[in-house]
C-alpha cells in the first residue's frame, strides 16, 4: 500500500528519537549521559496535581467543549491581560492537546497547497513538517551565531513573496535560547505591517528567561498586528507539565473557530482533568517558576563556560529556554574513532559511540554544524557529560 504523498517529507521528531535512544541504552545498563531532554526535569508542582486528583474525584471525567472549558479559556484571557497587556475574549482562545497541537491546527486551518510559511533557522524541528503536512511550503531564512541566531527585518523583507501566508516567530527559541528584544520585535513588526502576512508567535518559553530579561510578545509590541497574529503558548514548559498535554492559542475569532472545528473532528477536547490542572497552574501560586529558573540559570552558566573551554567548541550564552546550542564547526574535518567528523550528525554519533553522551545534532534544526544540549537535567549529570565531551574532543586528531 502506498502512503499518501504528503508523507514524503515527514520524519519522526529527531529530538524525541535521541531521547529514546539514550533511554534504550540506559535500559541495557549502559551509563549514558543524555542531553536530549526537551522538557523540564522538575516535577509538576503539587497544587497542580491536587487539582487533577480533585477533578477525578468529582467526576470531571466526561467530554468538555472541543475547544476547551470556559473556565480555562477565561483563565487564559486573564493570563494574556496580566502578563502581556493583551485583551482577548474567550471566543478568541483555543485550548489544545499541547502547544504543538495548536500549531498543527493553525497550519491545517490556513494553508492551501503551495502557500509559503517563513521559518527562521535554527528552528524548532516540528515547524517544517507541520507545514508540509498541511500542503504548505516551508521557506527557511537562516540567522547564524553572528546574528545572535535572530533574523533581521531586512532578511524577513527579502524573503516575503506574494505566496507568503505566514511567518513563525519563536522567542525565546528552541534550540538556540535566543530571545528578541522589544526593539528587534518592533523592526520585524514594521516589515510585517506593510504586508498581509500572518504572524504565528510561539511563546512557549516566555517565562523561562534569565538575567532579568522580559520576553515580549510581538502582539504587545505591535498591537496593529493583532488581527493577523496568533499567539501559541502552553503549560508544558513553564509548569513542568509536558505529559499533561495542554496548550493554547489566541487569535482572530474566525481562525480560532476554524481551528476549533478541526479539533472537534480530530481529537475532540483536551483531557478534562488536565484542563483542571492547567487551570490551577495558571491561577495558582507562580513561585515554582522562579525556583526552576534559578536552577536552570546556574546550569546554563556552568555549561556555557565549560563548553567554551573546550578547544574547537564555541557556545553563545542563551537568553532563555533550557538549551545551549554550541558550534562545532571548527571540529569538522578532524578524525575521531577512525572516522572524519563531517558535520554535527557525525559528531553526535562520535559522542554516543565513544563516551556514551547523547546530544541532538543541529541538522534537525537547520544548523548542520551545531549541537543542542539540554540543561534540563541534574547538575551532576551536566558535569559528568561535559567532562566526557571534553575528553572526546581532546581525543580527536
Ligand atoms: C516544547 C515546544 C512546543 C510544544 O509544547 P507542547 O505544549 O508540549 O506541545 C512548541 N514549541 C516549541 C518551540 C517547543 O520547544
Amino acid at each position: 500500500m502506498h502512503l499518501a504523498k504528503r508523507m514524503e517529507h515527514i520524519k519522526p521528531s529527531p529530538t524525541l528519537a535521541v531521547d529514546a535512544k539514550a533511554k534504550a541504552l540506559k535500559a541495557q545498563g549502559v551509563d549514558v549521559v543524555g542531553f536530549g531532554a526537551g522538557e523540564p526535569d522538575f516535577d509538576t508542582p503539587d497544587h497542580i496535581k491536587q487539582a487533577a486528583i480533585k477533578a477525578l474525584h468529582e467526576g470531571f471525567t466526561k467530554y468538555t467543549p472541543a475547544g476547551g472549558t470556559e473556565e480555562l479559556k477565561a483563565a487564559v484571557c486573564e493570563k494574556f491581560k496580566k502578563d502581556n497587556g493583551l485583551v482577548y475574549s474567550p471566543a478568541e482562545i483555543l485550548i489544545s492537546c499541547g502547544a504543538k497541537h495548536s500549531l498543527y491546527n493553525i497550519f491545517q486551518a490556513l494553508l492551501d497547497p503551495g502557500d509559503e510559511v517563513i521559518i527562521p533557522a535554527p528552528y524548532w524541528v516540528s515547524y517544517p513538517d507541520m507545514v508540509y503536512l498541511a500542503g504548505g511550503v516551508p521557506v527557511i531564512i537562516t540567522a547564524g551565531e553572528r546574528e545572535g541566531f535572530k533574523i533581521t527585518p531586512e532578511m524577513l523583507a527579502a524573503t516575503i513573496t506574494s505566496r507568503t501566508k505566514a511567518f513563525i516567530l519563536n522567542s525565546p527559541s528552541n534550540p538556540t535560547g535566543a530571545a528578541y528584544t522589544r526593539e528587534e520585535l518592533e523592526g520585524i513588526a514594521e516589515v510585517l505591517k506593510k504586508t498581509a502576512v500572518l504572524v504565528i508567535s510561539d511563546e512557549i518559553y516566555e517565562k523561562i528567561i534569565y538575567d532579568n530579561l522580559v520576553a515580549h510578545s510581538i502582539v504587545t509590541v505591535a498591537p496593529e498586528l493583532r488581527d493577523r497574529a496568533i499567539i501559541v503558548n502552553g503549560v508544558s514548559k513553564t509548569y513542568a507539565m509536558t505529559g499533561w498535554r495542554i496548550g493554547y492559542a489566541a487569535g482572530p475569532k474566525h481562525i480560532i473557530a476554524a481551528m476549533t472545528n478541526i479539533q472537534s473532528q480530530s481529537t475532540s477536547n483536551p483531557t478534562s482533568i488536565a484542563q483542571k490542572a492547567a487551570l490551577a497552574a495558571l491561577t495558582g501560586p507562580q513561585d515554582f517558576i522562579t525556583t526552576m529558573n534559578t536552577e536552570f540559570d546556574r546550569r546554563r552558566r556552568y555549561m556555557v563556560e565549560r563548553l567554551n573551554n573546550i578547544p574547537g567548541i564555541h557556545c553563545a550564552m542563551p537568553a532563555g529556554a533550557f538549551y545551549t546550542f554550541p558550534s562545532i564547526a571548527q571540529l569538522c574535518g578532524a578524525q575521531g574513532n577512525g572516522k572524519v567528523i563531517t558535520d554535527a550528525d557525525a559528531f553526535a554519533a562520535y559522542l554516543l559511540d565513544t563516551v556514551n553522551v547523547a546530544v541532538v545534532s543541529g541538522s534537525a534544526f537547520g544548523a548542520p554544524t551545531n549541537i543542542r544540549l539540554s540543561y534540563a537535567t541534574s547538575f551532576e549529570t551536566i558535569v559528568k557529560g561535559i567532562d566526557r565531551i571534553e575528553q572526546a574532543v581532546r581525543a580527536l586528531a
